[in-house]
Formats: C-alpha cells, structure tokens, sequence
C-alpha cells in the first residue's frame, strides 16, 4: 500500500538527479528530500487529466505505471503529509473545543439569567414584608398617640 503508485498520484522527476517519483496529491507544494541524491525539491502542483482530454489521462496513467516499480520512492513524502494531516485533526479538535466552551458559556448564561430573576422574586417578596412591617408600625405609632393625647 505504501508503495503502490496510484492513478491521481502526482508523478515527477528530481530536477537534481532525474529519479522518478510518485506522490500523494496532497503532497503538491512541499518541500521534500529526493531519496536518491537527498537534495531538496518543491512537489509539483497535479496536472488536471479533465482539461487535456482523454489522451491526457492516458498519458498519466502510463507515467504512474512506468514508476509503479519503484521502491520507497513514496516513503520521504509521508511525514509531511502525515502533519497535514495531524494539523487538520487538530484544528477541528480546537474548533470542536471551542464549540464545547460556547455551549457552557451560553449554559452558565441561561443559569445566571435564572437566578437572577428569583433573586428578584425573593427582593421584591422582601420589600413586601418591609411594607407590611412598616404599616404596622405607623399603626403602632397611631395607637401609642392616641394613649399619650389619653393621658392629657
Ligand atoms: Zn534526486
């Protein structure tokens, strides 16, 4: 599997040393070590097979089978791709995390608007009681008037 040259994988030549080569097509644009004369070249980008017609397939095909043969010639281009990949995994675990805090943040939210408003129950149940304490003591107040004007 490692080895196995695919049809959409990109097929190119080391510019330094000519070595055929295949590649993932998600390995376009990096930068690895020719595994033959370990100098550095950048992947070139896929050529697309829809645009020049069928012949334009065929050839592909061929140039993919014509290095099928080639033995680990697909190894050095497996770590980055192998990052690509772990980047993506974790950016959508980041994004996935992210969504998580939002569900609590909003969560905590509904929870504090909650409280809140019994806290205002309880606020206004106490200024009531306060009322009612107050009613009573200006009665009180009326009654004690009456017993001093009594008095005279
Ligand atoms: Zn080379």
């Amino acid at each position: 599997m490692v080895n196995q040259v695919l049809d959409q994988d990109i097929v190119f030549e080391c510019p330094h040393c000519g070595k055929s080569m295949a590649i993932d097509p998600r390995g376009a644009g990096y930068v690895i070590t020719c595994p033959e004369c370990t100098n550095q070249m950048t992947v070139p980008q896929p050529v697309k097979a829809s645009s020049g017609g069928m012949s334009a397939t065929g050839t592909a095909v061929s140039a993919a089978a014509g290095v099928a043969g080639v033995a680990a010639t697909r190894t050095p281009v497996q770590a980055p791709v192998g990052d690509l990949s772990q980047a993506l995994m974790e950016s959508s675990a980041k994004v996935k995390e992210l969504t998580e805090r939002l569900r609590e943040v909003s969560a905590r939210r509904k929870y504090l608007e909650h409280v809140h408003s019994r806290s205002s129950e309880r606020i206004e149940k106490v200024r009531q009681e306060f009322s009612v304490i107050q009613g009573a003591l200006d009665r009180l107040y009326d009654v004690m008037q009456e017993l001093d004007a009594a008095e005279d």
